[in-house]
């Protein structure tokens, strides 16, 4: 029980992050811990009731959101005051000297002092990146390490296994033969994971080592910030004197030169010291547009990890870990049908089983196949929209009525021809995130009405045709899977 919930309000938390700086999240935020979970309200237990008050009047909408993406609408908020919450004092402290959550004594000063937070953070306060200091206990990341970004939690397959033996190799032997070791592959495949596993087998086994994580984007800040505040040398005294430097989306340094330049600097000073350097990114150097040619190239001097889109197999092994580590279990069935439908994202794979486990442990209800597709329908249709093209849909579709691929784009108008083209250009515009006008030249340069117009009739088809109806379900059907 303590477990789902503990590991909802996780990835509840994953989210609202998104939409704060990370102080304003350590002070507001990461005191607060979720107490129940239903239907359709959630109820968080807070220190004080100034968290309570300062979350409903600031952030009352980023929670909202956050609930959203995590559990795919929208649930009421209810707040308990829990004045011996011990896990507070867990939590608190770890990311710097202006989160000290305990004791708020009166609002006004609660209200200066996070007025403070959100001034400093304003101009981009340099609490960011957070410097060795692992801890070991509460189970989140502090604005920097996330502690369950090990090694031991990461599953091994044939899409990351090249990235996986690669970062250990770093790991065991930083700035000795990958270096810089430049990790890459697309959103929530583990990149973030592997990086942050470095440095936490480095600071097990080198107590002392300097280790520093951030984004490309902290770093951007962090940089802007010592400009306007005339603190450059202190700034670069801190990231040239790391023993390792890991850092996460240099994609975001696209463009913004000074940034660029400066972390130039950095990277050079810490190569000639030998140190490492990791570097995640959502494409490989080769590239990235808009970086200095002198900048891709050092990305090159070292050696680059693709992290791919994990297979059926592995999907299924790291939810069969996930489960294990939230002490959860789900039945086979549902497992295999999760790890067959969410194919592309492993944090989607990973959010899809925490809404099941918490369903599981929160309600009596069984958890059936249509209740599972209920509770992950977003998800699903998410999954669904990224590994659907135009081209697999004319595939199929001239399959199913055995008529040439070639003659979903042709000029040609028999009927025959005319009615599965209309009905994968409908399919087109439901299943892909395509424009009207896409669609019309992916069928050979047909204009947006023509797609409009397919699409009209498709639908008052099925409406008043069950079988053409039953037709087109399955095609989608086929077509998704
Ligand atoms: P990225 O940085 O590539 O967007 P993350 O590193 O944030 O992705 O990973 C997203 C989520 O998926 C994390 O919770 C991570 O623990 C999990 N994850 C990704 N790959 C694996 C894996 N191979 N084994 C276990 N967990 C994984
Ligand atoms: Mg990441």
């Amino acid at each position: 029980m303590i477990n789902a919930l503990d590991a909802l309000w996780e990835q509840i938390c994953g989210n609202v992050r998104k939409g704060m700086t990370p102080d304003a999240f350590q002070r507001w935020f990461a005191p607060a811990r979720l107490a129940e979970a239903g239907e359709d309200s959630l109820t968080l237990t807070v220190p004080n009731s100034i968290q309570q008050l300062w979350i409903e009047s600031n952030y009352a909408s980023v929670l909202q959101d956050a609930i959203i993406l995590t559990l795919g609408d929208r649930r009421a908020v209810k707040f308990r005051v829990d004045t011996n919450g011990s896990p507070i004092q867990r939590r608190s402290g770890v990311a710097g000297g202006l989160a000290h959550s305990e004791a708020v004594p009166s609002l006004g000063e609660a209200e200066l002092a996070a007025s403070e937070v959100v001034k400093h953070h304003n101009g981009h306060g340099s609490n960011g990146g957070r410097v060795a200091g692992l801890n070991g206990h509460g189970s989140e990341s502090t604005g920097g390490f996330n502690p369950k970004y090990v090694f031991e939690n990461f599953v091994v397959g044939s899409s990351n296994q090249f990235a996986h033996a690669a970062a250990l190799a770093v790991a065991e032997n930083p700035a000795r033969i990958y270096n810089p070791l430049f990790i890459h592959g697309g959103v929530g495949l583990g990149k973030t994971h592997l990086m942050q596993a470095i440095g936490h087998h480095i600071l097990a086994h080198r107590k002392k080592a300097r280790v520093i994580y951030l984004s490309s984007e902290q770093f951007t800040n962090e940089f802007i910030d010592a400009i306007q505040q005339g603190t450059l040398p202190k700034f670069r005294r801190r990231y040239r004197q790391a023993d390792v430097l890991l850092i996460d989306d240099v994609q975001f340094f696209a463009g913004k030169e000074r940034s660029q330049e400066e972390f130039f600097h950095t990277f050079n000073a810490l190569f000639d010291g030998h140190r490492q350097i990791v570097m995640t990114s959502d494409r490989p150097p080769s590239e990235m547009q808009k970086l200095e040619a002198r900048l891709v190239s050092r990305f090159e001097w070292g050696i680059a990890a693709e992290m791919q889109v994990p297979d059926l197999e592995t999907r299924t092994a790291i939810l069969r870990k996930k489960m294990a580590n939230l002490q959860v279990t789900l039945p086979d069935d549902v497992v295999r049908f999760i790890a067959e439908r969410i194919s592309t994202n492993v944090r989607r794979l990973e959010g899809s089983l925490v809404r099941l486990a918490s369903f599981v442990s929160l309600s009596h209800e069984k958890l059936t196949q249509a209740r599972v597709e209920d509770l992950l329908r977003d998800l699903l249709q998410e999954d669904a929209l990224k590994n659907v093209t135009i081209d697999r849909i004319q595939r199929v579709v001239a399959e199913q009525f055995d008529v040439r691929l070639a003659d979903m784009t042709s000029k040609r108008r028999p009927a025959c021809i005319a009615f599965p083209r209309q009905i994968a250009m409908a399919l087109a515009r439901d299943l892909t995130r395509a424009s009207f006008s896409e669609i019309g030249s992916a069928f050979g340069g047909r204009d947006h009405g023509t797609v409009m117009h397919a699409c009209k009739l498709i639908a008052s088809r099925m409406e008043s045709d069950a079988q053409i109806r039953q037709l087109i379900l399955a095609l989608q059907s086929r077509i998704k899977n």
